[in-house]
């Protein structure tokens, strides 16, 4: 795939004719990537749809994208994997929500954990644009759904019955291929949770469990938080979505 001009306008339709960009967006076009006058680009509205528009004119303020018609790009995982992730250190964060974008998750769930050194954060809106960036160069048309931040308690007792959930754990003797074994081709959503730089506390992997988490190992090395959310969501998308 050749690399494309690519921005994110929630609310772009087939219908909407010519669509001002400006701020970031305008930015990005014009000043990183020097779009011309007449360059295609591709407009998301960052929920799937992916339209063609061509640049009417470049100015100061703005540039003008005429829309032309819809493309299709089909590269969104058919898995519905969300991570359940403890908040971590800010660039380890940053990390987390980049590269799990850039792997297929479907929604990143910021939750503070016993341990977290972390405990509070105005960085929501910042993960949001971490993951719009990453949504944008990988090529994806869905932007991961990242919602306020709450404890781990709190979306543990949200989440729904019917789906898999799997909580990384260094002792945890769950078998991931058989636990993929027995739930593929059923379209389940996997809710993924792994701890924080401190760990989970027993307490809260027990709550897990009774949850409906199943405990999987990573292997005998202790991971660090990073490279556990990494690695779990990887090993997921492998066994349950299109790697
Ligand atoms: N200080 C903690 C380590 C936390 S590592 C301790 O000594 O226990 C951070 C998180 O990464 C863990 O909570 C777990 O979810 C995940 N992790 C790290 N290594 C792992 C492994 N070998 N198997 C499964 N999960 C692991």
């Amino acid at each position: 795939m050749t690399a494309r001009r690519r921005i994110i306008l929630p609310d772009v339709s087939s219908s909407s004719g010519e669509v001002p960009v400006e701020g970031e967006n305008l930015r990005y076009l014009r000043d990183v990537l020097r779009t011309k006058t007449g360059a295609v680009v591709e407009v998301l509205d960052g929920r799937g749809n992916v339209f063609e528009g061509v640049v009417e004119s470049v100015g100061r303020r703005s540039l003008s994208v005429r829309i032309e018609g819809r493309v299709v790009r089909e590269t969104e995982s058919p898995l519905t994997l969300y991570l359940i992730q403890p908040l971590l250190k800010g660039e380890k964060m940053d990390l987390v929500v980049q590269k799990t974008t850039e792997l297929g998750v479907k929604g990143i769930f910021p939750v503070i954990t016993a341990n977290s050194v972390v405990k509070k954060t105005r960085r929501l809106e910042h993960w949001r644009k971490v993951a719009g960036e990453a949504v944008r160069q990988s090529g994806r048309t869905v932007i991961p759904l990242i919602p306020g931040i709450l404890s781990l308690e709190e979306v543990l007792e949200g989440l729904p019955s019917e789906a898999i959930k799997i909580v990384f754990h260094r002792d945890g003797k769950g078998k991931l291929n058989e636990i993929a074994g027995t739930v593929k081709g059923k379209q389940l959503p996997v809710y993924c949770l792994t701890g924080p730089e401190g760990g989970l506390s027993d307490d809260e992997v027990r709550a897990a469990v009774s949850a409906g988490f199943r405990p999987v190992s990573l292997g005998k090395r202790i991971l660090r938080a990073e490279t556990a959310s990494l690695a779990a969501v990887t090993l997921i998308q492998f066994l349950l979505g299109d790697l």
